[in-house]
């Protein structure tokens, strides 16, 4: 690493802390000099030591650093890692109610590629954001939540109205196929009720918060194969009850009769194992999480895709 990339660097940083702390490019740049050509400590990492001892001393969040200018542009589509300072150009889709005092405002915002999450903190002092309105929010974080992923706008976010109708793209799927298989954990389920969590229980147990008394939930982790690729599916309470007739209140009491919860799922299973659908919704990590949903009678059969498979 050369002198005048250190230089870079320091000035980078200098910039994130001239705020809160009393330092010059120097300080910063004898820091890193230190660790970089006297420790051979890798330049990412020292860098990062470097921040994490100025948030120390400044007694700050890493989410209240800002990204010092120059960020990335990016679309709702691009985000695909975490703790990254970007800028965004979207409107907003969607107001959720926040379920924490943390939270000032929680929604969806989107653009030409699709959508994606945000969250505004509390602390972070920030003008309210309208829903249906666009607007260019410059020094935002990334954040990822099991394979979901969001930004954060925070005390150095800057929020500018724009005058144009930012256009939300629909990043939804189709895929058509067979469904050849129910996956385990479908059916009647048990989530964890602890909030923000929701996952399903195993045995009785979250992995996060251990033994809980769970929320009952309707689920069918479906396999979707078109005679080329095969599609994880995932239906939520709603869609699984189109899907195969039974409601949540059926299904508990099918489980009470016959005192074993996995009475839903064989009873599901008989019921649409093998037919053949079409599915329309968003994609979510490898899954695609089902909007919408048509039985297709008729038209496709066993046959007539073996003969697809074999002609490709
Ligand atoms: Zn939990």
């Amino acid at each position: 690493m050369t002198q005048s990339d250190l230089r870079t660097q320091a000035t980078e940083i200098h910039e994130q802390f001239t705020d809160q702390l009393d330092l010059t490019v120097e300080d910063v740049e004898e820091r890193l000099d230190t660790l970089v050509n006297e420790y051979k400590v890798p330049t990412d990492e020292a860098r990062r030591s470097v921040v994490n001892t100025y948030l120390d001393e400044a007694g700050m969040d890493r989410d209240q650093l800002g990204g010092g200018g120059g960020n990335e542009q990016v679309q709702a589509a691009d985000v695909d890692a975490p703790e990254e300072w970007v800028d965004i150009r979207a409107k907003v889709v969607e107001l959720w109610d926040p379920r924490a005092d943390a939270v000032a405002q929680v929604g969806l915002l989107g653009d030409e590629t699709g959508t994606i999450k945000f969250t505004k903190w509390s602390k972070s002092d920030l003008p309210e954001l309208e829903e249906g309105k666009s607007y260019s929010l410059r020094n935002v974080v990334t954040d990822e939540y099991q394979g979901r992923f969001s930004v954060k706008l925070n005390r150095t976010t800057t929020i500018e109205e724009l005058d144009e109708d930012i256009e939300v793209g629909d990043d939804s799927v189709e895929v058509e196929g067979a469904l050849v298989d129910i996956q385990s954990g479908s059916g009647l389920i048990k989530r964890c009720p602890e909030e923000d969590c929701t996952r399903v229980l195993q045995n009785g147990r979250c992995s996060e918060h251990g033994e809980v008394e769970g929320e009952f939930d309707l689920r069918i982790k479906g396999v979707l194969d078109d005679g080329e690729d095969v599609t994880e599916v995932i239906f939520d309470e709603a869609a699984t009850e189109e899907l195969t007739g039974i409601t949540l209140e059926e299904a508990k009491e099918m489980a009470m009769d016959a005192l074993d919860t996995t009475v839903v799922a064989d009873e599901m299973r008989a019921d649409i194992l093998g037919r053949y659908y079409t599915v329309t919704g968003p994609t979510f990590g490898r899954y695609v999480l089902a909007d919408e949903q048509e039985r297709l009678t008729g038209s496709v059969d066993a046959d007539e895709l073996l003969i697809k498979a074999r002609s490709i």
